[in-house]
């Protein structure tokens, strides 16, 4: 039995070497890379240094080869390029099937993908077909002295934050949301090898056509791009009382997000919702006025540069991660703050 066990290990072992380096998916739409991919880049080479092997872009789509250069300037030294005109738009089975044959080729130690909707899409079935763990949603990524991803991400609710390690299976993939890891400083000029790669794909053994786009003109508030953001609770007692906010943040030249109770409520629409089934928000300020502070509302905000709480009760956990506190009641508070900024 202790025969069979080395045996085991050995061959677990041997499987686990053969794996080698940080790769990063570069989601893009019609050439457009999402930030999120750059976000990526930033922790990707940390785990690349930490554990000493290489990072790699994934960059798959038709015209895209601009997207590996960019990806050198964001620190990747390789970038395995599918450029086919059948992956012009974003479709599960051929973006698939193209992840799956770099993987089976080139063998990487880990995986990231934008927790997006193409990147929760692709990342799920990627690690369905190649069999391997994958874990959604990371708010904090890094290695063990035996190559293995610690990937962090709240659960049960927020309540507690899970370390979730796949340390008997290759690769490792995680999703990370946008705005979450911060942005690597651009290294103009930077340059690395692109590896091109083709599959063969017969268009009609793709159940998914692409028949028209309609592209969404409605002007959409991004809050989880803007740099100042004054967000209400249930405090805010109803609707109406959003004017307030939203004269305090035209002030700042910024914009209104809102906790999952005032949206729940109806008060705010979603796209404005801040926490885990919200945004993640990193603005230089973000001021929230009458919100508790539930871990589910925290871990969408607490990376903000500034965070400014106003609650009328002092035991309130949002001041645990407040740079200022305000202990007060904030319809008298935010128009006083309002008319000072006027006065500036
Ligand atoms: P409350 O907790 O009711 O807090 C209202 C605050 O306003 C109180 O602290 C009160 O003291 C203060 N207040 C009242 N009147 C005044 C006044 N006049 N002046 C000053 N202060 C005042 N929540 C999110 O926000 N985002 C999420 O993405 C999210 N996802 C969730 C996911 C799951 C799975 C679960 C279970 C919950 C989630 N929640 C989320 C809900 C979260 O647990 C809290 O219920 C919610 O954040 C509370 O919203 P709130 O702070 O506005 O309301």
């Amino acid at each position: 039995a202790v025969e069979e066990e080395d045996a085991e290990e050995a061959a677990l072992a041997q499987m686990l070497a053969a794996y080698r380096g940080v790769w990063v998916f570069v989601e893009q739409t019609e050439g457009e890379p999402a930030k999120v991919s750059w976000e990526l880049m930033g922790v990707g080479a940390q785990l690349a240094r930490d554990i000493g092997t290489e990072l790699c872009a994934i960059v798959i789509g038709h015209g895209v080869e601009h997207l590996c250069r960019e990806a050198f300037s964001y620190g990747a030294t390789k970038a395995y390029l599918m450029d086919q005109d059948v992956f012009r738009f974003y479709r599960t089975e051929p973006y698939l099937d193209a992840c799956c044959h770099l993987i089976d080729k080139y063998k990487p130690e880990i995986i990231l993908m934008g927790a997006t909707g193409m990147g929760r899409d692709l990342a799920g079935a990627v690690a369905t077909r190649v069999k391997t763990g994958l874990t959604a949603d990371c708010t904090g990524l890094d290695v063990d002295d035996k190559r293995n991803l610690r990937q962090t991400r709240p659960a049960f609710g927020g309540n507690i934050m899970a370390t979730i390690m796949c340390d008997k299976f290759r690769p490792q993939m995680a999703t990370v949301r946008p705005h979450v890891m911060p942005m690597p400083e651009r290294m103009e000029g930077a340059t690395g090898a692109i590896v091109r790669e083709q599959i063969t794909l017969n268009e009609a053994d793709i159940l998914t056509k692409v028949i028209e786009i309609i592209r969404d003109t409605k002007v959409g508030v991004d809050i989880a791009g803007a740099e100042f953001i004054v967000s209400g609770g249930r405090g805010l007692m109803g609707p109406e009382n959003f004017a307030m906010l939203q004269e305090l943040a035209d002030e700042l030249g910024g914009v209104v997000g809102a906790s999952r109770s005032a949206v729940d409520a109806g008060w705010m629409p979603h796209d404005r919702q801040v926490g885990q089934t919200g945004k993640t928000v990193r603005p230089k300020i973000y001021i929230a006025c009458g919100i508790s502070g539930a871990i589910q509302h925290l871990v969408g905000m607490q990376d903000s540069d500034v965070v400014i709480a106003i609650n009328r009760d002092k035991e309130a956990p949002i001041f645990q991660v407040a740079t200022y506190g305000i202990v007060g009641d904030l319809f008298k508070i935010v128009p006083a703050i309002t008319s000072q900024l006027r006065e500036l």
